[in-house]
């Protein structure tokens, strides 16, 4: 690898305005409380061979990221390290687009290093941010799956569910991801309808949110109810109601992710 590739750098190409971001075993290090390294302090980092990549360039300033080999070892307990789920609860939305973009970018490298068409190797794009066979010249660039988040609304009352998987016991939004040929309106009606049963109308988009979990764009919603009573499908949802807005139950921060948002918008009367 050299520098002709645009988005990747060795060690040797750091600049000392630089800062990097840095991974292990998927999760973020932080140095002195900050997930932006200085140049000087990788160098406790022995034979690193893994090129660095390019997370943003503002023209005046380039953030990097590094993912650490498995089998490094960390001996200095002044870093600490949190999952991209955890920095996120912790930072909320807007400081968290950087080390977000970074994890979604590593592991979409991660996970296409060789060509799902002819399985040979693939090599970072000269120009784009993007991968090529070495043997057929497919480009690949990183995916990002859309999905569907939406509150679901009738007159005061807003539709929240207790998702199945949820770790915490908050009540929230419907989602659920795009399938093929679908616009995203035509998600939100069958999704809704999957899942508690009823139908919906007057679907409108109001907001969206990077969600690397580790590749999904959320793409967030209000609908209204047209016809039908809730029927949770079991599956995916555990529980579901009406809640009106003066009672609502625990919901996602607004600071955290686009459902509290919604939610918050509902009760400012949008
Ligand atoms: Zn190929």
């Amino acid at each position: 690898m050299s520098r002709e590739h645009a988005h990747f750098f060795h060690m040797g190409d750091v600049l000392p305005k630089d800062r990097i971001i840095v991974f292990h075993r998927g999760e973020v290090l932080l140095c002195q409380e900050s997930i932006l390294w200085l140049p000087e302090a990788l160098s406790r980092f022995h034979g690193l061979h893994d090129p660095l990549l390019l997370v943003e360039d503002t023209g005046h300033s380039r953030v990097l990221a590094l993912n650490l080999p498995d089998d490094a070892v960390l001996e200095d307990c002044a870093v600490s390290r949190l999952t991209p789920r955890q920095l996120l609860l912790q930072q909320g939305y807007p400081d968290f687009a950087l080390p977000g973009r970074a994890s979604q970018l590593l592991n979409w490298y991660g996970t296409h290093r060789y060509c799902g068409a002819c399985a040979a190797p693939t090599s970072p794009h000269a120009k784009d941010r993007a991968l090529r066979c070495q043997a057929c010249e497919r480009v690949y660039y990183p995916r990002i799956n859309p999905c569907v988040i939406v509150l679901v609304t009738r007159g005061d009352t807003c539709l929240l569910a207790l998702h199945q998987r949820a770790t915490a016991s908050y009540r929230s939004c419907l989602a659920g991801f795009m399938e093929v040929g679908e616009t995203p309106e035509e998600t939100v009606k069958r999704e809704v309808r999957e899942e508690v049963g009823i139908e919906v109308n007057n679907i409108r988009y109001v907001r969206s949110q990077s969600w690397p979990f580790p590749s999904q764009l959320m793409l967030g919603f209000f609908a209204e109810h047209e016809s039908g009573d809730i029927c949770v499908d079991g599956k995916e949802i555990a529980q579901a109601r009406w809640y009106h807005r003066d009672e609502l139950p625990l919901t996602p921060s607004a600071q955290i992710s686009v459902a509290g948002q919604l939610i918050e918008l509902f009760l400012q009367g949008f």
